[in-house]
């Protein structure tokens, strides 16, 4: 088997409080969720992103924001 990888999740003794949601900024306003893979994985999700600007996934609460720097139009 090539490309074993054993990877440990980093526990660097800093208590966590509650489950860490980094906000993911996008560009698109549409937006895949699939809770990122492994055991928190969810089916892929597209979600689109509104007057709000942001959206959250209702599987797994990960955070979408829309950069607010992104070009409003599609390609060039
Ligand atoms: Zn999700």
């Amino acid at each position: 088997m090539a490309g074993l990888a054993l990877s440990r999740p980093t526990t660097s003794g800093s208590i966590t409080m509650a489950q860490e949601q980094e906000t993911i900024i996008v560009t698109s306003r549409t937006v895949a969720c699939d809770g990122g893979g492994g055991a928190l994985g969810h089916p892929k999700t597209f979600y689109t992103i509104g007057e709000a600007g942001s959206v959250v996934c209702g599987y797994c609460g990960q955070r979408f924001e829309l950069d607010p720097d992104a070009p409003t139009d599609h390609g060039h």
